[in-house]
């Protein structure tokens, strides 16, 4: 059996692993330490903004939590949330006894609707309730609508929470994934774009948001010799030991999105004789989508799965796109606002191998399956 090609593995840069051994010489084994401070500093460089701060977590999903926390979201609470993501979007919804509202997709950027997402609030306020907070995805990397709704998060004042686990790289007219809510989230998981092999960073609008988001992470300790504590706590913060591999990670983060974005072109050049195929890119040059995964969309579902069993065959890992949070079992009784675009691209869409560390001969692989499988059709 030839090799596994997988759809998005670790790959490192070669010098993580002087960053953990200088944790280990130096004993910095804890949630603290040189390695956490300077990677938040490098992240903060690569966000080019000088007034936001980051906080580096145990994960992206301990991000959101505490963005809501921060939010002041609580029990009874509604939030709006992209329907078309990963779980993870909406969970730290529920652990805050809030309900989430789904809101569905616009077909150019796969990501929030704009047009939803106001009809959704304008509904719930004639309801009653106006959501307390509005979590949008640069799903794949492809930064979403967010100048659009951020205009709409402004005009009804709702608090804006930008996910962006899959879009460190990415931009909007110039301006960085990440930086364009009141918070901003950052993933370093192994199958996302840089890893720490588990991470996630918060982006604060400013100082002292930082500090109450790294005060919550590390059990809300009050000020005083004796353990104390005014609030509820959380164990959030990031290692020293990983933020090591997050230094490394960063030194090459350019050249990892150049890799991915060359992934991407080696697809387009691929299916551009199949007109039934669509290879998803950026709607206009205004878009800089790091394309952590190249995705595409076949006719039908049948089509879909065809070419993804074909492709298993081959030991070529590929995967359906992110299946809607309103159709799945665990939220399926929440509200729900918008058409069928996210089920649509549920069922016609795979993602395909797009790791930085793809190698030619992966590609010639994935080329030949793919071509055969075409002309079998
Ligand atoms: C990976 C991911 C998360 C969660 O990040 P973790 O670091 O794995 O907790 C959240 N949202 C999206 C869209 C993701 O892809």
């Amino acid at each position: 059996m030839k090799n596994k090609i997988w759809l998005s593995s670790p790959h490192m840069g070669g010098t993580e692993q002087n960053y953990v051994k200088e944790a280990f010489d130096t004993n910095w084994i804890a949630p603290l330490g040189p390695n956490v401070t300077i990677f938040e500093e490098m992240l903060k460089l690569e966000l080019k903004d000088e007034t936001r701060e980051i906080a580096c977590l145990s994960s992206g999903t301990a991000a959101i939590h505490l963005s809501l926390i921060l939010a002041d979201v609580g029990m009874g609470d509604e939030v709006l949330c992209q329907s078309f993501t990963f779980s993870a979007s909406a969970n730290p919804i529920v652990y805050q006894g809030a309900t989430p509202l789904f809101i569905d997709s616009e077909k150019q950027t796969w990501n929030m609707c704009p047009i939803h997402l106001e009809k959704a609030i304008k509904d719930r306020i004639l309801k009653g309730v106006k959501p307390k907070a509005i979590i949008v995805v640069h799903l794949y990397g492809m930064p979403a609508k967010i100048d659009e709704i951020a205009f709409i998060a402004k005009k009804y004042n709702i608090t804006l929470i930008e996910d962006a686990a899959e879009a460190l790289g990415s931009k909007l007219n110039a301006q960085k994934c990440g930086t364009f809510g009141d918070f901003g989230i950052l993933s370093f998981n192994g199958n996302k774009i840089i890893t720490t092999s588990g991470g996630g960073a918060l982006v604060c609008k400013n100082k002292e948001i930082k500090e109450k988001a790294i005060f919550l992470s590390t059990q809300a300790r009050d000020n005083a010799p004796h353990y104390q504590h005014s609030n509820i706590g959380y164990n959030y913060r990031m290692s020293n030991v990983l933020a090591g591999i997050g230094r490394g990670q960063m030194e090459v983060l350019e050249e990892r999105v150049n890799q991915r974005r060359a992934n991407q072109t080696f697809y387009k050049n691929l299916f551009k004789e199949y007109i039934d195929v669509k290879v998803f890119e950026e709607p206009s040059s205004n878009f800089f989508s790091n394309y952590w995964l190249t995705t595409i969309l076949l006719p039908t579902y049948k089509d879909r799965e065809r070419l993804r069993l074909f492709l298993e065959n081959e030991n070529i890992e590929s995967r359906p796109l992110w299946k809607p949070m309103h159709l799945q079992p665990v939220f399926k009784n929440y509200p729900y606002y918008g058409d069928a675009i996210a089920e649509s691209l549920f069922e016609r869409g795979l993602c395909l191998p797009s790791g930085s560390n793809l190698t030619d001969d992966d590609k010639n692989r994935i080329k030949k399956a793919i071509s055969h499988f075409l002309n079998s059709i």
